[in-house]
């Protein structure tokens, strides 16, 4: 996209504030996000306001990183310095200029929508068509208000072909990205469950996703789903050309059969009484929904279907996620094997910049060749050398023939393989240690083999935790919460099990307010990894006091006792004004200042004291998440109201005050003050039915199948009695990783390969047994003990216990890794 300011003014209907030369300055790059955004002269910024963050607040930094057009919607920031477009509204304007640049754009444009597998349609049929279009497609899953204007504004006229995906999560979404898309063929992937507790009915979600394809000409769907007739008469009523397919019904346009074979799927395709095979590498029916969703693409863009079964034979699984994992010798792994553009490759590196800022790790890139249609050889690694400077990367190993001709213009540190064998060839462990290595290339590399070279083969049991479900989650409660409510998220005991360094950085990164930790230890290890948001340390202990006041971490003050040792301290430092937290005590008998008495013992010993500073006044609800307690909960607010205020009212500051956990957020919004503070609820634990992700997996592999006969026992003390020749699955988890004995012997079961197993036996330390009698299972099989399809809470259930005790109970030599969209 090329455009000059005063052409971006008028297509939003701007007003332009700029100097002449400004007024024709000519901008390639749109940015929304500074922290993404590393220097360049060309691109222009849209501050956008969100009710957490203000766009607007990143100007001055960004002016000095270059930037010299800025859209804003609060004239208080226009200055002489830098140029400016006024708009009323900084996200709709992004949304016009994007549509005003697909307008511009003649070649046909492919807009996807559905629940699931739109992005997987898009990647599938990039890598059925790349050979005969350069294609501009959404880099990853950019399918939200913001990532649709931001893809479009991708396309202009070097491509001949663009795939667009676009989301939505509630009613009146998509009329906004509609004109933004305006696709020729449309493709409706399926409608599932998926945001449906934002729509009244299936119907109005299903209306809601067809308003995208109101002009299209053609539109792709499947004429064997329960809402198929609503599509049908849509089509007909817009005037648009029906590219229906079916597995079932024989008056589809395209009528499929499948024969799913062991780890292929042969799918022979109908249309006017002609036959076409082809052959999948998959058996999983979403897989096989996908790829025949591709195949009629290609017929609505009048394709011959003899021309493609070379490449539906090799398509491949798409990694949206990114994967991190720990490598050898105290390396960090970020594996990223979706595809390889420059647009990827920039998110990519924030997150190997971020995770590599943990640890304090060499930054490591390895690298495939990049197949960016459309820009010279020469001109696109010089970008890329550009942008690993720009990301402070030490080092690059480039893979692939281009990168190997090419390897001039980096100025790195660097090695250059022609090819990924020539690199396993070459390859020695101890060359690589305490690095964050990004392995980053187009799939039909397979770096995923070199990957496996640099991976930690402990413990194949892991605990798998989805930060793009955590975000979900945080978002979720943000929007219970007024715009100016602080969040203080709770991370004791490693963020309820879930690792801390990692989530605190996430958290620190979503602009939460504040954390909490258990001790100063764990406080001490965030600042070391470097977090820098204000921690607050429920538990401060005597010995701390010192590490409390050098890592410039917050003590909660819960006794007159705790206040004048640690007022002491801070006195022999000769520091002022060191931020304190009082905790009351309105009914839960734990700690925390209990009487009117012990209050004004402490208000009568800080109101004078320079060297302290009241941050905050709280108090912890006993059973917010119990309906028969909300009389009792009542009785705690207003014994905080009362309590809370003679601080309150002694000081001349403001002093911020908070009461409300995760359960008292759904529950109780209207009591959220100043702050709350977030636990279970981020780690998707839900008292009131709020649609929360699940965050962790508890998954392992199996380790031995084999035959056991009638009258044999499975297991210690021969607990696992076996009445008919049965079939035993050994995996490798035990007690010691933190999976509680008393599931064994029948009360537990496991998930292996999609199918429930019970635990047999008694649980060993570090491995148990699962019944998979009538089951297809072999070693090597995925095993969840809890996940997606076993929940945490009915773990706790079969327990008596709660989900807290679950979440916090997973031993720390179980590996956390980290998925990311
Ligand atoms: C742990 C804790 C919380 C968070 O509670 P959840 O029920 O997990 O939301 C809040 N406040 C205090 C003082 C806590 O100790």
């Amino acid at each position: 996209m090329k455009l000059t300011a005063k052409q971006i003014s008028a297509a939003i209907n701007g007003e332009l504030f700029a100097s002449s030369s400004l007024q024709d300055f000519t901008v390639s790059e749109i940015i929304t996000d500074s922290r993404t955004f590393f220097g360049g002269t060309n691109a222009a910024f849209f501050a956008l306001s969100g009710p957490v963050f203000n766009g607007h607040n990143y100007i001055a930094q960004l002016r000095k990183k270059g930037v010299q057009l800025f859209i804003v919607s609060n004239k208080n920031f226009i200055d002489n310095k830098a140029g400016y477009i006024l708009v009323k509204d900084t996200i709709v304007a992004l949304q016009q200029l994007a549509a005003y640049n697909r307008n511009r754009f003649s070649q046909p444009v492919i807009g996807i929508t559905g629940s699931n597998g739109k992005t997987i349609v898009k990647e599938w049929l990039y890598d059925l068509l790349s050979t005969e279009f350069k294609i501009v497609r959404s880099p990853k899953s950019y399918n939200s208000q913001v990532g649709v204007p931001l893809s479009a504004l991708l396309i202009d006229n070097q491509y001949d072909l663009a795939l667009l995906e676009a989301g939505i999560s509630e009613p009146n979404e998509m009329e906004k990205l509609a004109p933004i898309v305006r696709p020729n063929i449309g493709i409706l992937t399926n409608i599932g469950d998926a945001h449906q507790e934002n729509f009244r009915s299936m119907e109005e979600k299903l209306s809601e996703k067809l308003k995208l394809f109101t002009g299209a000409k053609k539109l792709v769907f499947r004429s064997d789903r329960f809402y198929s007739e609503n599509i049908a008469e849509f089509c007909l009523q817009n005037d648009i050309e029906p590219i229906n397919w079916s597995l079932k019904n024989n008056d589809a346009a395209i009528r499929f059969k499948c024969k799913i074979k062991t780890t292929t799927t042969e799918i022979e395709a109908r249309i006017n009484d002609v036959n076409y095979s082809f052959s999948i590498p998959f058996t999983d029916d979403s897989a096989i929904e996908n790829a025949c969703h591709c195949f009629a693409t290609l017929i609505a863009l009048k394709k011959n279907p003899k021309d493609f079964p070379a490449q539906f034979s090799k398509l491949q699984p798409v990694a949206m996620r990114l994967e991190i994992k720990q490598g050898i010798n105290n390396c960090l792994l970020i594996n990223d094997y979706y595809n390889s553009d420059l647009n990827s490759l920039s998110i990519a590196l924030s997150v190997l910049k971020q995770q590599a800022a943990i640890s304090h790790l060499f930054k490591h890139v390895i690298l495939s060749d990049i197949q960016q249609t459309g820009i010279e050889t020469e001109e696109l690694y010089s970008k890329v050398n550009q942008l690993l400077q720009e990301w402070g990367i030490n080092k690059l190993t480039g893979i692939g023939k281009d990168l190997y001709q090419h390897q001039h213009i980096f100025e790195m540190e660097c090695e250059f393989y022609a090819n990924r064998s020539e690199f396993e060839k070459q390859f020695v462990r101890s060359n690589y240690s305490s690095s964050a290595i990004l392995i980053k290339g187009a799939r039909q590399f397979e770096l995923e083999k070199i990957s496996a070279l640099l991976q930690q083969k402990a413990h194949q049991t892991v605990l798998e935790i989805n930060l793009n479900a955590l975000i979900h989650n945080l978002n979720t409660f943000r929007k219970l919460l007024k715009p100016e409510t602080k969040i203080m998220v709770m991370v004791k005991a490693f963020s309820y099990g879930s690792g801390d360094v990692e989530i605190a950085m996430l958290l620190q990164h979503q602009n939460v307010d504040y954390l909490a930790v258990a001790v100063a230890d764990e406080g001490v290890q965030l600042r070391n990894a470097g977090i820098n948001i204000p921690i607050l340390v429920m538990n401060p202990e005597h010995d701390s006091f010192q590490n409390i006041i050098d890592f410039n971490l917050e003590p909660n003050i819960y006794s007159l006792q705790l206040l004048q040792q640690f007022s002491k301290v801070v006195i022999e430092f000769g520091i002022n004004n060191f931020p304190i937290h009082i905790k009351i005590d309105t009914g839960m008998n734990r700690l925390g200042l209990k009487t009117k008495k012990e209050i004004e013992e402490v208000i009568a010993f800080t109101k004078n004291n320079k060297h302290l500073k009241i941050q905050s006044v709280f108090s912890h609800l006993a059973g917010s998440d119990e309906a028969e307690l909300d009389d009792f909960t009542q009785e705690q607010f207003l014994r905080y109201a009362d309590l809370s205020a003679l601080i309150e009212n002694a000081f001349p500051y403001k002093i911020n005050k908070h009461i409300l956990n995760s359960a008292g957020i759904e529950r109780f919004p209207q009591h959220q003050m100043d702050m709350v503070r977030l636990g279970i609820g981020l780690y998707g634990i839900s008292q009131t039915g709020l649609s929360l992700q699940q965050i962790s997996t508890l998954k392992t592999t199996v380790s031995q199948v084999k035959t056991v006969n009638t009258n044999e026992t499975v297991g210690y003390n021969r607990k696992g009695k076996i009445k008919y020749q049965s079939r035993v699955a050994v995996v490798p988890m035990g007690y010691a990783d933190g999976i509680n004995r008393r599931l064994g012997n029948g009360l537990g079961s496991a998930l292996v390969n999609g199918q429930e197993a019970r635990i047999i036996g008694n649980i060993c330390m570090d491995m148990l047994m699962l019944d998979v009698t009538n089951l297809e299972v072999n070693p090597g099989d995925s095993v969840e003990i809890f996940g997606p399809n076993i929940s945490i809470s009915k773990v706790a259930q079969l327990l008596e216990t709660i989900p807290y005790e679950i979440l916090t109970g997973i031993s720390q030599r179980v590996k956390r890794v980290y998925l990311q969209e």
